[in-house]
């Protein structure tokens, strides 16, 4: 057993207790790592690792920061995902007798932090807890320490609703029982990236329990008590900032899944997972932090009640014809402060008096404001104006009590203005009088030496003096002066009178530095029981500002506002996506109609890649989107069903985290999107069953639009370069060919981007490898076969089904493609094995073999190939 010194044995104690963090132990002026903490710090940090001497036989790893520098390596872990525990010297070292009493007094994590580059302006900052119920379901709360809002409610638990609920807010971090379902977990961490915490404590200390009174269900209070326990826990000082805590449904939004979210871009893109060129961004034109949160929360839960969307709608109108009130509405947001966030602070005790004249002008703002909206005069913007409190009495004490520039030091004075409290006022005349005395004294005392060099100073060693130069010490009266300090060429001196006017300066200087720190403490405690009110205010504020960001974008991108239908019914007269139109010239942009009903429920979408299918989808989608969050839509005109959930599988893209393959992800996707949606939802479905054999992706993509057409009668945007699936328009009522119009010109394609009815007549696939600049030979030898195989069969159009014969200019790619007939395939094979085969099956490969695949529409093929098989297992 190794022995330790007792300050080592002091740290293993409290290290004990922090398991999963960082402990960062205080000494002096570092904070110290020791151990495993040490070594896996100074990776992560990139600091040095040493030593030290515990006590023990072996040198023990130590690595270390300065106190003051800590708050940026702390940052550094905690964006890792990493926790720290800070523990303090809790008694004077001087007074202590042996090792210095310590303990952690907060621990930092990713879903605690309060400020640092972690904590985000435009972004909340969520921490989760989830409680799994007997009956299958689920508990999932979530909490912003910075802004005090806290939410729960009722999911499914399963894997797919809890991950989409976490990706949904955006959860840092998790907090779960220690017998939590290890499986869950695992797979929730792979997927979502979030810190788990544990906390087993679903007891809430009765002082708190009035944050759950409009929570009604015992079970989701166990789920909001782990939460909150674990936060008092772990940040051990006040947290009366926390609001009530608020329930809601996810019914009660419209549902877009993980994936989707993710597909459509809407608040971070796909490849760079920034948030420039997302929706997002797009939309971003609000002026205060607070609004920035709102607006990404409005974007990630769309509404679904008509009436709440129509309010929005009808304040968005108001504020986009009323231009000028609008401007003044946004010149006067510019001044409002994250009031917010500085509720948090205030609550958490770190606010100094400059954030609290930040306060004040902000509040300043709110009567202009509320005047403004006022003068809009309408009964939806008074309603809004009604809700606005000012907090008059909030804003006469901050700006009776504090100085305009007070010092970032809350202990130094000059925070306090005069005529605020009568006793400092009494401190500050003794202190002024005195130096006004002074200033009386070197007059009068080079009135009476005749010295006109004579000056009365002051430093911090001997206080105040009066200074003559060596020269002139002549003229000093005897006995007057006592001698205090020799300079090089001049004498310091005081006398009774000086010393007594200079320890009643000095006293009343201390004492109104003292007065001025406790009173602001009381201010800073007023301020805090105003806390419930700035959130309200904050509430409204930001939800004005995501209005007129609204109003804004709307004007300045010429949106129209979208009509809703309840006979599921879409038109829309020249849409456009509004991501892509920004970031291209507007004028570039080729708008498109969408058309679709009951009879129209199904829209199978042809033409050559590149040419706009995949823009067509999302523009609907992202419309739609916008339609519900409250906002204007990019069109000349468009009337909306409101849909109840949007699904997506767009584009190729690779689920890296969770290691799936591309197709597995499709099929994910698509068995989501299926097994969920209902005729109110819209389904997006671009080229799937792209990632398998030919015919194994056709046979999947008809079943799959036979299966919503029949059985689900969500509206389906369904993209697909298999053209021989436009003949389903002849099959299905309610599927309807479109396609993306396309121009060959002087043998080169041109995308016009345009979208019309009816199938595209070619796949133009040849088109595009000569665009993306494949050799010169292999694309003459691409046309060379395609035109054989036209004039095999007399149509063009089924170039993918029929392997190519070799050529020296192609063997070489030839050989490393992979066999896109594997169905076929598997029948030839047991045709080589003919011998085998019983009468039965004999007969059968005769028919086989009088096929001529080529003859065939391919989904003739696959059907006569399917039924042969049928046959043969019979
Ligand atoms: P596809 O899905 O058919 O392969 P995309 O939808 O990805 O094609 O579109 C390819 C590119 O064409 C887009 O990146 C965009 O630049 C351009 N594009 C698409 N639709 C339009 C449009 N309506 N107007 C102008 N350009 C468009």
């Amino acid at each position: 057993m190794a022995t330790y010194t007792p300050m080592i044995m002091q740290y293993l104690k409290v290290k004990a207790e922090y398991q999963d963090a960082f402990l960062f132990f205080r000494l002096g002026d570092f904070y110290e790592m020791f151990f495993e903490d040490a070594i896996k710090a100074s990776q992560e940090l990139e600091i040095t690792l040493t030593s030290r001497d515990g006590g023990s036989t072996e040198r023990i790893p130590m690595c270390g920061v300065p106190y003051h520098s800590a708050p940026n390596y702390i940052e550094q872990l905690i964006e890792k995902g990493f926790k720290v525990a800070i523990c303090e010297q809790t008694e004077d070292p001087k007074q202590a007798k042996g090792v210095v009493k310590r303990e952690v007094v907060q621990l930092i994590t990713p879903g605690t932090v309060m400020d640092g580059k972690g904590l985000h302006d435009k972004e909340n900052n969520y921490i989760a807890s989830i409680s799994l119920f007997n009956d299958h379901t689920a508990g999932l709360a979530y909490s912003d320490l910075s802004t005090g809002e806290t939410k729960v409610t009722q999911l499914a638990a399963t894997f797919d609703d809890l991950v989409n609920e976490l990706a949904t807010i955006g959860a840092k971090e998790v907090v779960i029982h220690t017998e939590f379902d290890e499986d869950l977990k695992k797979k929730m961490c792979e997927r979502t990236g979030v810190t788990v915490s544990y906390e087993n404590e679903t007891e809430l200390s009765v002082k708190f329990s009035s944050l759950m009174d409009d929570l009604k269900q015992d079970k989701l209070q166990t789920t909001v008590c782990r939460l909150l326990n674990y936060l008092f826990k772990t940040q051990k000082r006040s947290l009366d900032h926390l609001q009530k805590v608020e329930t809601y449904q996810v019914q009660q939004f419209m549902k877009i899944d993980y994936y989707s979210k993710r597909n459509l871009e809407l608040t971070e893109t796909i490849r760079a997972k920034g948030k420039k060129g997302s929706l997002l961004w797009l939309l971003d034109e609000t002026m205060t932090a607070m609004g920035a949160r709102m607006l990404k929360r409005w974007i990630d839960r769309p509404l679904i009640d008509l009436g709440e969307i129509e309010k929005r709608h009808s304040m968005v109108a108001l504020l986009q014809e009323r231009f000028f009130e609008r401007e003044d509405i946004r010149e006067l947001l510019k001044e409002v402060y994250d009031l917010e966030r500085l509720a948090g602070r205030v609550a958490f005790g770190n606010v100094n008096a400059r954030d609290l004249i930040q306060l004040r002008k902000s509040l300043a703002q709110i009567p202009l404001l509320k005047n403004i909206i006022s003068e809009l005069g309408q009964d939806i913007a008074d309603e809004i104006m009604e809700a606005i409190d000012p907090c008059d009495e909030l804003t006469n004490m901050l700006e009776d009590s504090l100085h305009e520039q007070p010092p970032l030091s809350i202990k130094e004075g000059n925070i306090i203005k005069d005529g605020y409290n009568g006793e400092l006022d009494e401190f500050r005349d003794a202190s002024r009088n005195g130096k006004t005395w002074i200033a009386q004294l070197e007059r009068e005392e080079r009135e009476r030496t005749g010295i006109r060099s004579l000056k009365v100073g002051y430093n911090r060693i001997f206080g105040y003096y009066i200074e003559v130069t060596k020269a002139n010490l002549g003229s000093l009266e005897e006995g007057r002066y006592e001698r205090k300090q020799t300079l090089t060429n001049a004498e310091r001196f005081i006398t009774p009178e000086l010393k007594e006017k200079e320890a009643l300066i000095l006293q009343a200087d201390e004492k109104s530095i003292e007065l001025e720190y406790e009173l602001f403490l009381k201010i800073r405690e007023t301020v805090k029981d105003y806390i419930p009110r700035l959130q309200k205010l904050a509430r409204i504020v930001s939800e004005i500002d995501v209005l007129q960001c609204f109003a804004t974008v709307s004007e300045k991108r010429h949106y129209v506002k979208p009509a809703f239908n309840r006979e599921r019914r879409i038109m829309i007269k020249d849409g456009r996506h509004p991501v892509v139109e920004k970031v291209m010239d507007a004028q570039e942009y080729v708008p498109n109609d969408c058309y679709m009903d009951p009879e129209r429920e199904i829209l199978l979408i042809t033409g050559p890649n590149m040419s706009g299918k995949s823009t067509y989808m999302r523009q609907l989608a992202l419309t739609a989107i916008l339609a519900q969050i409250g906002c204007y839509v990019p069109a000349k005109e468009a009337d909306l069903p409101i849909f109840d959930q949007v699904f997506t599988r767009i584009g190729a893209a690779d689920d890296l985290i969770s290691g799936q393959s591309t197709f597995m992800v499709e099929m994910l996707e698509a068995k989501n999107a299926i097994t969920n949606a209902t005729q109110d939802s819209l389904i997006l479905f671009d080229e799937i069953g792209r990632g398998t054999s030919t015919y194994d992706g056709m046979a999947l993509a008809q079943a799959i639009i036979e299966y919503i057409h029949e059985k689900i009668k969500a509206k389906t945007l369904f993209s697909t370069h298999y053209h021989e699936l436009t003949i389903l328009e002849q099959e299905l009522a309610n599927v309807k060919n479109i396609h993306v119009s396309a121009m060959e010109h002087n043998g080169s394609l041109v995308f016009l981007h345009k979208i019309k009815e009816g199938a595209a007549d070619k796949s133009y696939g040849i088109h595009v490898a000569q665009l993306a600049e494949l050799p010169e030979n292999l694309i003459s030898r691409a046309n060379e076969i395609l035109s054989r195989l036209e004039q095999k069969k007399g149509q063009a159009g089924d170039v993918s089904v029929t392997p190519p014969q070799a050529s020296p200019a192609f063997k070489e790619i030839k050989e490393e493609q992979p066999s896109q007939l594997s169905f076929f395939q598997e029948q030839k094979s047991e045709k080589d094995n003919a011998s085998n085969l019983n009468k039965k099956e004999r007969k059968l490969l005769e028919e086989l073999k009088s096929f001529d695949i080529l003859e065939m529409n391919p989904l003739q093929a696959m059907n006569a190939l399917y039924d042969l098989q049928k046959k043969l297992k019979k």
